[in-house]
């Protein structure tokens, strides 16, 4: 059974406070087959979010539309929506405006989406918080026609480095693959491995707290996940 059929009230609340922030959108039950964009056909039916996602440009009256859909996964809200973007602005395959060739939106990091949403897994929360950068990011692209000075995460392996370089706070030289390692397995290292940071101590003498900490933080499947995309991209 899908969540929208097992946790019908679940549903209904999320439609509301859509359709409380996001007018132009809402939470269709698509059946199989239908068309999310140029580029994909839904293979089952599931809890897609359509419409109009509307931003407005600051100090003017105007806005900007995008058309979008939003996957609801089956597990949801365990697991994290998935953006997919079905507007001609919106280049289908150009992977430096980080669309893919699915019309996926790459929104970041595995691992760092999925440890936002974990913090409120809502959809409103999801549209503000995760989609909304990536549209900003666009709609400048859109009207300079040049990527905006700030900063959007690398493609792929690089911007996966950059992210769990940041889960570090400021350690530096260590072997990022040997961390994600230590993250990405299930059960807790031992005290007398090596540690990643190079000094060539014991974990125990060592990083073993930091190393314990970011566990807390975030899910080894989700480190997992993002080893994956590394090893894809070599
Ligand atoms: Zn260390």
């Amino acid at each position: 059974m899908k969540w929208y059929q097992s946790n019908k009230r679940f549903l209904a609340e999320e439609r509301q406070s859509l359709g409380e922030k996001y007018p132009f959108l809402k939470i269709d039950i698509a059946p199989m087959g239908i068309r999310i964009n140029e580029a994909l056909v839904l293979r089952e039916e599931a809890a897609l979010v359509n419409g109009i996602y509307r931003l407005s440009i600051p100090d003017s009256q105007r806005y900007i539309d995008y058309r979008i859909a939003i996957l609801l996964p089956d597990n949801y809200p365990r697991d994290f929506p998935r953006m997919y973007c079905n507007d001609e602005k919106l280049p289908i395959g150009n992977i430096d405006r980080h669309i893919m060739t699915d019309g996926s939106a790459c929104l970041g990091v595995n691992a760092e989406i999925s440890q936002k949403w974990r913090a409120k897994p809502r959809i409103v929360f999801f549209l503000d918080e995760i989609v909304a950068p990536f549209l900003v990011w666009q709609a400048y692209y859109d009207t300079h026609g040049q990527p905006p000075p700030w900063g959007q995460r690398s493609h792929y392996a690089k911007g996966i480095f950059e992210y769990y370089t940041e889960l570090l706070h400021g350690e530096v030289d260590w072997n990022i693959k040997d961390f994600m390692e230590l993250l990405a397995r299930k059960n807790d290292p031992k005290g007398h491995e090596k540690c990643p940071c190079g000094s060539g101590r014991r974990l125990r003498e060592c990083h073993a707290e930091l190393i314990k900490h970011v566990r807390q933080q975030i899910l080894w499947k989700d480190v997992q996940k993002d080893m994956f995309t590394i090893e894809k991209g070599k």
